[in-house]
């Protein structure tokens, strides 16, 4: 079993998480893991990585089939005996102007942003080591989003006790108010990938709060941020930030030193904690 320290980004063949695991090649001290959906646009991007004189490796990891997260899974167990630095960057948007009715966008957009996120959180988070680093990649959509959900709403995904089961009910409740048309009635905001990106802010503020409860001693630091606004196949060409710029505040999480004791369980973006 190899005792190198190992990092992996999920959906890191494109985009922030292309650049996410470009800066890690630079500073990470270890294993730097491309992970890609389609093992041939895996592949390409660690030879384009190659080019520039970067060693990434690569695995598949497709977050919405969970053979294959626990493939990854036991592969690192079996490698590396766990995982050191894990970010959850995949992620998808519908454009703007799509026509794919709300429902059906709802249910698509839940699934990969905020299922397939936590599948990977609840099949690798048993394996971070000692001191090991989480992030998780939301948006500062989920903060305007929750802004436009009910009080009641608010309150609930604020909360300092929230279970992740009563998060999950929520967040497949969004869904099936989506299918019967009543999800503004019921107090949700007509956005499906803010409130996907909720989800993923208020997940890390369970998972942070876990940690604390289950393996205080073990000091591993868990966090949500935003990238910012970046120019990807998501964002398009006249977002503010590169690709290298919006891998800016990850890469920070990601590489927090050993003796510090936060930020833990926080939602940030340009490296500062932000209210949630
Ligand atoms: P992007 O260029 O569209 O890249 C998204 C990446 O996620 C691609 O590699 C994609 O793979 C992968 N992916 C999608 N579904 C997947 C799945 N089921 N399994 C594994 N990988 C999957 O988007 P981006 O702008 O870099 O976004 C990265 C993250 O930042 C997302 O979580 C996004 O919500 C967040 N974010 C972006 C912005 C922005 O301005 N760009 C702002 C706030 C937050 P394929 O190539 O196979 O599709």
């Amino acid at each position: 079993m190899s005792s190198v320290p190992v990092a992996v980004v999920t959906g890191s063949n494109k985009g922030i998480g292309f650049a996410i695991v470009r800066a890690l090649c630079k500073q990470f001290p270890g294993d730097v893991y491309l992970t890609a959906r389609d093992p041939d646009r895996g592949q390409k991007a660690v030879a384009k990585l190659q080019e520039e004189g970067l060693r990434a490796l690569f695995h598949q990891l497709d977050i919405d089939d969970l053979q294959s997260i626990r493939a990854l899974r036991d592969f690192l167990k079996e490698k590396y005996g766990g995982l050191n630095v894990l970010i959850n960057n995949a992620g998808i948007a519908f454009k703007v102007h799509d026509t794919t009715p709300f429902a059906i966008q709802a249910e698509v957009t839940l699934k990969t942003n905020f299922f397939g996120t936590r599948n990977v959180c609840t099949e690798l988070l048993p394996l971070m080591k000692p001191y090991g680093k989480v992030v998780n990649v939301s948006s500062m959509v989920s903060s305007s989003a929750l802004g436009g959900c009910s009080r009641e709403l608010q309150q609930k995904f604020r909360s300092d006790t929230i279970t992740e089961d009563e998060l999950v009910e929520l967040m497949t409740k969004f869904v099936e108010d989506t299918k019967k048309s009543v999800h503004e009635k019921e107090g949700w905001p007509n956005t499906a990938y803010g409130v996907s990106k909720i989800g993923v802010t208020v997940l890390s503020r369970i998972q942070a709060r876990m940690l604390n409860e289950k393996r205080k001693g073990d000091h591993i630091l868990l966090n949500a941020c935003c990238p910012g606004w970046v120019r990807t196949d998501m964002a398009g060409p006249k977002a503010t930030k590169s690709p290298d710029e919006g891998a800016e505040t990850p890469v920070y999480l990601a590489l927090l030193p050993s003796d510090a004791d936060g930020p833990h369980g926080q939602f940030l973006s340009n490296k500062t904690v932000r209210t949630w």
